[in-house]
């Protein structure tokens, strides 16, 4: 996405082009691939109007087939049919795109997340999420916010041995983190918890436009701003937990050139 506004939502050259990525995340498990978001999908590319004037306007998306996870998935030589499981960081126009892509996976969501995408009870709700973008009738596995602590963090929905829901609710009503076991250390999906690396810093750091995004798009701001105090306590404390946002550009290339070096 490269939306109006330059350097004042991305940080960098006032009048530089702002570029901000939708990371996915592919897991090989014993039992099949679990992909964690979406991002945009094929019908997404094919039908741009669907996201919305509003999302178009602001964001500025560049759609192209072969950004999608799907197009990717095979790019790697997968067969996306072996993408059993979805996790979803939250149900935004951004990150459940590409869920008609993977018809026969199971979508894992937090149950507060799904009643608001399907019913869409605000002004705001009916833009952020996209009917049309649920319209193949998703196989939803609805997970209350209830369950294991981990690394500080309460009622952790474990999905498989080696990932987990983390809530945390703010950006949308039922918004989670997801955490991967990554050989001795773990992943972890922030979502749209943060969109800027300088959040995670102490003293945090974001550009201003960018601030006021992420302030407006909130369902719950103040649960917002705890989430990014309890994500800078973890980086600080845990070297072995890889945060990372959905939307940062940089973080995504740095993990992107380290998995590159260690395959
Ligand atoms: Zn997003």
């Amino acid at each position: 996405m490269c939306p109006v506004g330059g350097g004042l939502v991305s940080g960098g050259a006032l009048f530089g082009r702002a570029t901000f990525v939708a990371h996915c995340l592919l897991v090989e498990m014993a039992k099949g691939l679990v992909l964690v978001d979406t991002g945009f999908g094929l019908a997404d590319v094919a039908t741009p109007k669907e996201l919305g004037r509003p999302f178009l306007f602001a964001t500025r998306p560049e759609l192209r087939p072969e950004q999608t996870a799907v197009r990717q998935i095979e790019a790697l030589g997968f067969d996306p049919r072996d993408v059993r499981d979805v996790v979803v960081t939250h149900l935004d126009l951004d990150h459940a795109g590409g869920l008609s892509d993977f018809p026969e996976a199971k979508v894992h969501v937090f149950a507060k997340e799904h009643l608001a995408a399907t019913t869409r009870p605000t002004l705001q709700e009916r833009e952020r999420y996209r009917a049309v973008q649920f319209s193949h009738s998703p196989k939803w596995e609805v997970h209350e916010v209830e369950g294991d602590t981990w690394e500080g963090f309460g009622a952790v929905r474990v999905l498989f041995d080696d990932v987990l829901l983390v809530p945390l609710l703010g950006h949308s009503r039922g918004h989670s983190a997801v955490a991967v076991r990554d050989g001795d250390g773990w992943l972890l999906h922030a979502g749209d918890a943060y969109f800027h690396e300088g959040e995670l810093l102490d003293p945090p750091s974001c550009p201003p436009g960018l601030e006021l995004f992420q302030a407006a798009l909130s369902f719950d701001d103040a649960a917002r701003r705890e989430n990014q105090r309890r994500l800078r306590s973890l980086a600080k404390a845990k070297s072995n937990v890889r945060i990372f946002s959905a939307h940062s550009r940089s973080e995504y290339q740095r993990l992107r050139d380290d998995r590159a070096k260690r395959v």
